[in-house]
């Protein structure tokens, strides 16, 4: 039998445990606009995560242009290349310059060291990603950008659940945005959110992703339609009953993971996050020089067994067609985020992944 093992699988609950919401839907005959299921699960996440105030989307791209309108952010945006493409897409939809700057090589993430050189005039924000869950260098980031008076939007659509030692990493910067895609962590099948630090910006948020609208007839902004149905509300609030289960699962195929792997030469493991509460959403390694073959030959021969990593991310943002031609993009610019690009594959990870398919997998790359 040809099984095939993806790089994640979404984990659904029970269907019969659905079965209440959608009767409960049918009943309200509330189906969006800020419904019940709406309210209770922006209540819910901001106990789970918490936060003080978060604000749903539809998706996690139209929260991220939506963050970005809520700041009238304009000119040129600090951004890294070596994310997924909807980050700096989304600077491009409200017609702002990327400026790529490139990454740390321990993290792969935002390199606080070299934004300081990419700044003009022109410069507004900074738009970090904390990459697989790994949080970003934030103190360094918001030193730099209280003394050039930037703001931060942290495209955080990896980091649901990310704690660092004094609890969310979703507090910092001005706003951080998540996702709540079928692939991620925490799935409402499609979603996202924008975490931010009063009630006043949610307020502006609100209005923002209801086209501009406040009350009946008046409109005072040019808005979007970005709001969570009330059937997306519903199925997170079910996932989220399931959540801490599924983490454990996640954390105990990481573990077995770096255990397998530890000492496969020119196999390196990206660190996890310590004694910080991490979520385990990814795993990625590098398939270094010294690997016997390169890393898509691997990646072909781990097909041939049914087995199908990611190349997240490859290539780096900056190569595709709307950015190459930017100054930053040039390869010079960004070396380690090439570098990383042509070495990175994320293993299969997702909470029903039998350990013996990870034993599989290790032996696989072990042997090559
Ligand atoms: C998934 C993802 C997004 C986009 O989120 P959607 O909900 O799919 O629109 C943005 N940035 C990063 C880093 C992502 O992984």
């Amino acid at each position: 039998m040809k099984r095939n093992i993806f790089v994640t699988r979404p984990t659904l609950p029970p269907l019969e445990e659905f079965i209440p919401y959608l009767e409960q839907i049918w009943e309200n005959k509330i189906l969006t606009n800020g419904g019940p299921f709406h309210r209770q699960l922006e209540d819910e996440l901001c106990r789970y995560l918490g936060v003080d105030n978060i604000c749903l989307f539809t998706n996690g791209t139209i929260a991220l242009v939506t963050a970005l309108q809520a700041l009238r952010v304009a000119g040129e945006v600090i951004t890294t290349p070596y994310s997924f493409v909807a980050t700096s897409h989304s600077l491009l939809w409200n017609g702002i310059k990327p400026v790529f700057v490139d990454v740390c090589a321990s993290t792969l993430n935002l390199d606080p060291a070299k934004i300081e050189a990419a700044i003009t005039p022109q410069t507004t924000a900074i738009m970090p990603v904390h990459c697989y869950g790994h949080p970003c260098d934030v103190e360094a980031i918001q030193k730099i950008a209280d003394n050039y008076n930037l703001r931060v939007i942290y495209d955080a659509a990896h980091a649901f659940g990310v704690e660092d030692e004094e609890g969310s990493v979703l507090r910092h910067g001005d706003l951080s945005v998540l996702s709540f895609h079928a692939t991620k962590v925490f799935n409402t099948f499609e979603g996202g959110a924008i975490i931010c630090p009063d009630a006043k910006t949610k307020l502006r948020i609100d209005q923002l992703k209801n086209f501009g609208h406040v009350g009946e007839v008046n409109v005072v902004a040019p808005g979007i339609n970005g709001k969570m149905s009330e059937f997306n509300a519903a199925l997170g609030l079910l996932q989220l009953k399931h959540l801490d289960e599924a983490f454990a699962r996640r954390k105990k195929i990481d573990l077995a993971y770096r255990e397998r792997l530890h000492g496969v030469r020119g196999i390196h493991c990206l660190p996890g996050s310590g004694e910080k509460i991490a979520n385990y959403a990814y795993f990625p390694i590098l398939v270094k020089p010294d690997y016997p073959i390169a890393r898509d030959e691997l990646n072909e021969r781990l097909k041939d067994k049914g087995i199908y990593p990611r190349r997240y991310f490859y290539p780096p943002i900056s190569e595709f067609p709307m950015y190459r031609g930017l100054p930053s993009s040039y390869r010079e610019n960004l070396p380690i985020a090439f570098e990383a690009s042509g070495q990175v594959l994320c293993l299969p990870l997702y909470p029903d992944l039998e350990i013996e398919v990870v034993d599989e997998i290790c032996r696989l790359i072990a042997e090559q």
